[in-house]
């Protein structure tokens, strides 16, 4: 089978596609035989070497995925309900799933809470095995690299919009970075949520592509006066903002909320802010939430709104992976910026 490593240096050159044995599950595994993968930022952090994915090499790259179950190891509790045939999407994060967080269904607050391809081995394999409990059910009617790239994207906009951020319907929300991965997923379920979304990206040439995909007010946030051009276009203050940019745009994002309104950052991938207006903060009364990842159920229902119809994620397939080229490929379009959503592959 073909597995993507990471091996010899932490940089795309260093990617190979590597044939090994197939898996056997140990016990309380199961065996996916992979169907579709998506790429996540939390990759391009592996790898550039960032301190905060300190992998060893040969490391398997890889978050997101969905395939169908394929073997099931000995002493697979029946409360999972897995059969040979079902189609089934991995969870990202695993926390330890024995502390009083994760019993509740908080495990991306488990103190030993790791992300698959970003603190331990990933998942961009034919095969892969993994214990029951990492396993969710993906309605078979979820083309699988739409199913894939809720897994871990889509569920961190649930996760921001939904459950920190508490949007309500009629709210006014603004999603910074509307053309990434989770960006545009927050757009699309902030449009099924009824709320009156506007969304910012980055060069130009991404407005077109957007807009075929979602019918909200965009504006670059490359131009010197974006805050301005959103006021002007929305008329009125934020009741709430999703900044998945991070970085320069946070001392931005402050003012253009209402009293009272919520900023919740989920990323920092221009950079750290280089200041920080505390007075806006308390101020008016602002409330800041920080988003790192989702919860199981944040994934079940992204998989619910897009069994439905009513959420159709932006993937743009780069595969069948053949070869280790069209992903190098993939990852030089994401570090120079260049695609709208997520990008994807399949082994066929
Ligand atoms: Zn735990």
């Amino acid at each position: 089978m073909r597995t993507v490593y990471l091996s010899g240096g932490k940089n795309v050159e260093s990617l190979v596609l590597y044939d090994q044995p197939v898996p056997v599950p140990s016990r309380g595994e199961v065996r996916v035989r992979m169907l579709a993968h998506t790429l996540n930022h939390i990759d391009l952090w592996v790898l550039s070497g960032s301190p905060a994915y300190s992998v060893s090499l040969p490391h398997v790259m890889g978050s997101e995925g969905v395939g169908v179950v394929d073997a099931l190891g000995e002493g697979i509790a029946p409360e999972f309900s897995l059969e040979v045939g079902a189609s089934v999407a991995l969870s990202p994060g695993q926390g330890c799933l024995v502390c009083e967080l994760c019993r509740s269904g908080l495990e991306s607050l488990c103190p030993s809470y790791r992300v698959l391809g970003g603190h331990i081995q990933g998942v961009f394999s034919e095969y892969v095995c993994l214990p029951a409990s990492r396993l969710l059910p993906v309605p078979p009617s979820i083309d699988p690299l739409q199913a894939s790239a809720v897994t871990l994207a889509g569920a961190t906009a649930h996760q921001g919009l939904v459950v920190r951020g508490g949007a309500r319907p009629g709210e006014r929300w603004l999603v910074v970075g509307a053309s990434g991965g989770v960006g545009h997923l927050a757009c699309l379920l902030a449009s099924v949520l009824r709320l009156e979304v506007y969304g910012t990206y980055g060069p130009e040439k991404k407005k077109e592509i957007l807009a075929r995909f979602m019918n909200i007010p965009l504006v670059s946030h490359d131009a010197a006066e974006w805050p301005e051009q959103l006021l002007k276009l929305s008329g009125k203050p934020f009741d709430g903002v999703l900044d998945t940019v991070g970085g320069a745009t946070i001392p931005k994002i402050l003012p253009l909320l209402r009293k009272g309104g919520r900023a919740v950052i989920i990323g920092e991938t221009t950079g750290a802010p280089t200041q920080f207006l505390t007075r806006e903060l308390f101020g008016r009364q602002l409330s800041l939430h920080g988003v790192y990842l989702a919860h199981r159920s944040d994934i079940l229902a992204m998989l619910g709104w897009v069994a439905g119809g009513n959420i159709r994620p932006i993937v743009d397939d780069v595969g069948p992976l053949t070869s280790i080229a069209p992903l190098q490929r993939a990852y030089k379009r994401m570090l120079e910026r260049d695609f709208v959503g997520k990008l994807g592959f399949t082994w066929q």
